[in-house]
């Protein structure tokens, strides 16, 4: 891809196909997420980071303002692709020190998630590699993550910690998140995940560990602003929901915003976590048909990261047509992590969500864009194309926008702009 351009200002032009998911209020719901805002023949003008103008390129062209500055646009002939607002990612752990190949071939042989994690695999494996790793190793590989992501068409990530779990090593692996970003010209948004899973020297002492978390790590990173929100994995074999509230709430207290995995393999009241006010309730593939009124009452987005059950060879996956007919707001990330979602691409994660949930490419598109703008609290800043917000753009070479999801396993994206920049 060409280097950083210096102009100013820069006009896409010859765009085939513009999703721009612009002028509904957000997170969209129901029919709202089928419905994109395509236009044809568009073209786009950023300039100062944002979007100036967006619509039909007959139009835009026209504009006086266009036509007196237009020595001062740098012109980007997008031939006839597709144009969508950059994908934001907005559940990822890249803070690894490298893959589970043990764990990988174990569930091919036939364990379960599980049983890989009783037999001293999973979360726990990683922990080694992260403790021994320095912070400066750590940044490389969450750099060459997010470069990753980037060139599959994705400019915002919510990267978390969770393979460090004492207080040192949670702060080295937000650093290294913190390092990585500066480097890195989207946007991060960096998430405390320090209840993962109880450390090994914890156990059996686990409601001690969430003391630690609540009283000790949690206050440290929210007064060196290392993140912006607190994540716990509220699972059998990990936190209990009273855990899981204690934390969040230490959270809410240091001024923390509050996200969650729950119901990934068994189902949970989520009345309590709900009352914790979440930015996003993440996995739900066992949520309970009682709480999906009240989740579609709230602020809180659900997000389904349907690469994880691919990897785990899950038969199942979560209900998404059953939330969206019930009105919750749903999102989709790649869950990118070492054990069960070694994926950069959200490309992919639209065919699995299409193939294995029945949700519209239009949907998916809208799930992985506006409405994961909303389970990061960004959607007046990111996630549609229209003037005001971050010109944030992802460049596909096909047709139709519903190639993105077809063409599984083959990255369409041939150009990223981020804040008004080709990159
Ligand atoms: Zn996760």
């Amino acid at each position: 891809m060409p280097a950083k351009t210096k102009s100013h200002y820069l006009l896409l032009a010859n765009i085939g196909q513009m999703v721009t998911l612009q002028g509904k209020s957000a997170p969209r719901r129901g029919s709202a997420l089928n419905d994109v805002g395509l236009v044809e023949d568009a073209a786009v003008v950023c300039g100062g980071g944002q979007v100036i103008a967006a619509g039909k390129q007959r139009e835009i062209l026209r504009d006086p303002w266009l036509k007196k500055n237009k020595r001062k646009l740098q012109e980007f002939d997008c031939q006839g692709g597709v144009v969508l607002p950059a994908f934001i990612d907005c559940h990822t752990h890249p803070v690894f020190a490298g893959p589970r190949l043990v764990d990988f071939e174990k569930r091919i042989a036939g364990a379960t998630y599980e049983e890989i994690s009783a037999a001293g695999g999973g979360i726990r494996s990683s922990l080694a590699a992260v403790r021994q790793a320095t912070r400066v190793e750590l940044r490389e590989k969450v750099f060459g993550a997010f470069e990753a992501m980037l060139r599959h068409g994705t400019a915002t990530v919510e990267a978390k910690s969770g393979y460090g779990l004492t207080i040192e090593d949670e702060i080295k692996s937000l650093e290294a998140i913190r390092d990585a970003a500066h480097r890195w010209p989207g946007t991060v948004v960096p998430t405390l995940l320090a209840a993962h899973v109880v450390p090994p020297e914890y156990a059996g002492r686990g409601d001690e560990y969430v003391g630690k978390v609540c009283e000790e790590i949690i206050p440290r990173v929210a007064q060196r602003k290392l993140a912006d929100y607190v994540d716990v994995f509220c699972e059998r074999g990990a936190f209990t929901l009273a855990q899981s509230e204690r934390v969040l709430a230490a959270a809410r207290s240091h001024g923390l915003g509050t996200r969650a995995h729950v119901c990934q393999f068994t189902p949970s009241d989520l009345s309590g976590l709900l009352a914790c006010r979440p930015a996003s309730l993440d996995h739900m593939d066992c949520v309970r048909e009682e709480d999906l009124k009240a989740l579609a009452g709230e602020n809180t987005v659900a997000v389904l990261l349907p690469a994880a059950n691919y990897f785990l060879g899950h038969k199942e996956y979560p209900r998404a047509r059953r939330m969206i007919e019930s009105g919750v707001a749903v999102a989709l990330a790649t869950d990118f992590n070492p054990g069960t979602s070694p994926t950069p691409s959200m490309p992919f994660v639209l065919s699995a969500a299409c193939t294995h949930m029945k949700m519209t490419p239009a949907e998916a598109i809208a799930a992985t864009t506006i409405n994961a703008a909303c389970a990061l609290r960004l959607e007046g800043r990111k996630g549609s194309i229209e003037p005001g917000k971050d010109a944030d753009l992802a460049l596909f070479d096909v047709g139709d926008h519903r190639e993105i999801a077809y063409w599984f396993g083959w990255n369409r994206c041939v150009q990223m702009i981020v804040s008004g920049q080709t990159v």
